[in-house]
């Protein structure tokens, strides 16, 4: 089963690991991490971690790939990146444009797109509370 879940997760993985693959020629650094592969640091985790906001951000989840701005960044946010692994591998080829959509609409409904994006509220309750099954250990 979790081949499949790999599979069907596959297309928003490639994603990331064709950002994965920019930011490692950049100088960052790759590792796996609890079935994701992590990558943290080099010039684009330098650039990212000073830009201001929306442009900044701490990590970024694509499938199996979680682009974070440092090791310890990527520690501190790993059980809300998780989910959005499990969430890739729930929805597939559709994560991204459900993702999306989730957003625009929160924004069509004068909600706040990033915060009220039901993908972004599951991934908060889950950080908030003790270890869980959907949150690694
Ligand atoms: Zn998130």
């Amino acid at each position: 089963m979790r081949v499949l879940a790999y599979l069907w997760a596959l297309p928003t993985t490639l994603v990331g690991a064709v950002l994965a693959l920019v930011c490692v020629a950049f100088g960052a650094r790759a590792r796996w991490v609890q079935g994701a592969c992590e990558v943290h640091g080099g010039g684009i985790g330098r650039l990212v971690a000073r830009a201001p906001a929306p442009f900044g951000f701490s990590a970024i989840t694509l499938g199996h790939v979680i682009l974070g701005v440092s090791a310890a960044e990527l520690r501190r946010v790993r059980r809300h990146e998780h989910v959005h692994v499990r969430q890739a591998e729930v929805w597939g080829p559709f994560f991204l444009p459900a993702y999306v959509l989730a957003s625009l609409w929160q924004g069509l409904r004068g909600r706040r797109m990033y915060l009220d994006n039901p993908f972004e509220r599951q991934a908060y309750r889950a950080e908030s509370r003790p270890d869980r099954k959907s949150a690694p250990p």
